[in-house]
Order: C-alpha cells, then structure tokens, then sequence
C-alpha cells in the first residue's frame, strides 16, 4: 500500500501515513477518527500558550535586570568616601577631597 499523498509506502494495516499524516483508504474504511489532527491542534495551542507565557517571563526578567542595574547605578551614585581629614562626605568617584584636598583612597 502506498501513501494517497505522499506516495510513500505504507504497511498494509496502515491507517495513517506516517510520513504526512494522511489517512489511507485503509482508515477510511475503518472510520478511524484523525486523533492526530485533533492533538496537532492541541499542541499547536498548549505552543502557543508556551510562546506567550515565555515572552511574558522574558520581559519580567528583563525588567528585573533593568530595576537591579538601575538600583545599583543609584546606590553608587549614592555611594560617597568620607574625608578622613575633614569629614566631608565626597562622591565615590573622588580621588581628593573637595573641601580640604586631601587624598581619598
Ligand atoms: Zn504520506
Ligand atoms: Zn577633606
């Protein structure tokens, strides 16, 4: 027996081609319902509904990185060196203290 559609052979108790998922005159006579249809459709949608969730979870995660690099951006802006001199408080980038010049480390 070969394939109505794809022209490949097929076992004689064949239903369905294996190969593009056609039924065979085989199954037709048999009335053999398409299960595979039904399920190609039902992985098609659980696809879907994987492909939304997945984007969703990315762009939460992407978010996340964002806050986490904006916080940290702000706390080392925050971040200050305290003269060890005169007390002033100098932003961490400060290589001398801006109020008496002394060297920061
Ligand atoms: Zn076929
Ligand atoms: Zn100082």
């Amino acid at each position: 027996m070969f394939c109505p559609k794809c022209g490949i052979e097929l076992p004689e108790d064949a239903y369905f081609c294996h190969k593009c998922g056609v039924k065979t005159s085989k199954g037709k006579e048999a009335g053999v319902s398409a299960a595979r249809e039904d399920l190609k459709e039902a992985f098609a949608k659980v696809g879907e509904e994987m492909e939304k969730a997945f984007s969703v979870a990315a762009s939460e995660i992407k978010k996340g990185f964002e806050t986490a690099r904006k916080e940290f951006r702000e706390a080392l802006s925050r971040a200050t060196v305290t003269c060890s001199h005169c007390g002033y408080e100098n932003s961490a980038d400060a290589r001398f203290c801006y109020k008496c010049g002394e060297r920061l480390n």
